[in-house]
């Protein structure tokens, strides 16, 4: 077993011991004054395990640069990366095929063209989804909205309107599915108690599983 290198210790008035892996996986230990490096190092032993594991989560995430919409560039639809690509000849603002075709005219707003468009597929898509799984659990929304929400995939409003971010659309169907059921459930239950998940289980069983995507892409599912 190699030795943990600690990156920083910071001290302070403060009572007990902080570990605290930050978003480069450098380790930075927050401890009280006259603290022992000896006492720390125990601590950091025992802790082992975790700080690995943190360190690693970090290491594996993929790097996201903001979008140069520049030919080549890959943009995520459903889980699958489509290649950019710039048409002079294109009828439509923007094309799905086995790229992702953008007209020459747009490219000054690109950003704005494409999210337009995502927010659009987002919408048939989400919508067509809460429909089949209304139908196989028996509860309906009243209306169906696509959000720009960032950190939230999906909300239900007091009068059983369900709200979805677009940036769904660029996760895979599964992602999309576990999204739309939990949000179909909370129309009966509100919050995310035993029966909540008791319910989300029956209808999709693994849904841990596309709940862990979410969770380790959100920054891989940005413009
Ligand atoms: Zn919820």
């Amino acid at each position: 077993m190699g030795e943990i290198k600690i990156d920083k210790v910071i001290k302070s008035h403060r009572k007990t011991i902080a570990l605290v892996i930050t978003q480069d996986s450098a380790l930075v230990v927050r401890a009280p004054f006259f603290t022992p490096l000896e006492y720390i190092q125990k601590l950091i032993e025992k802790k082992r395990f975790w700080i690995n594991k943190k360190q690693e989560e970090i290491r594996k995430r993929p790097i996201v640069k903001p979008k140069e919409f520049v030919s080549g560039e890959g943009f995520l639809f459903l889980g699958k990366s489509y290649k950019l690509e710039i048409m002079d000849d294109l009828l439509t603002d923007i094309e799905l095929q086995d790229t992702l075709r953008i007209s020459r005219t747009r490219l000054p707003v690109a950003k704005e063209t494409l999210i337009a468009w995502y927010k659009e597929r987002a919408l048939e898509k989400i919508k067509e989804r809460c429909e089949w799984y209304a139908r196989l659990i028996g509860y309906k929304p009243t209306s169906v909205k696509i959000t720009g929400a960032k950190r939230r995939w999906g909300s239900c409003g007091p009068r059983g309107t369900l709200n979805f971010s677009w940036r769904l659309i660029m996760t895979p169907l599964e992602v999309v599915d576990y999204v739309v059921v939990h949000e179909l459930v909370h129309l009966k239950e509100k919050s995310h108690a035993k029966r909540f998940w008791n319910k989300v289980r029956a209808i999709l069983y693994d849904y841990k599983k596309r709940e862990k995507w979410l969770k380790e892409n959100k920054a891989a599912v940005i413009l």
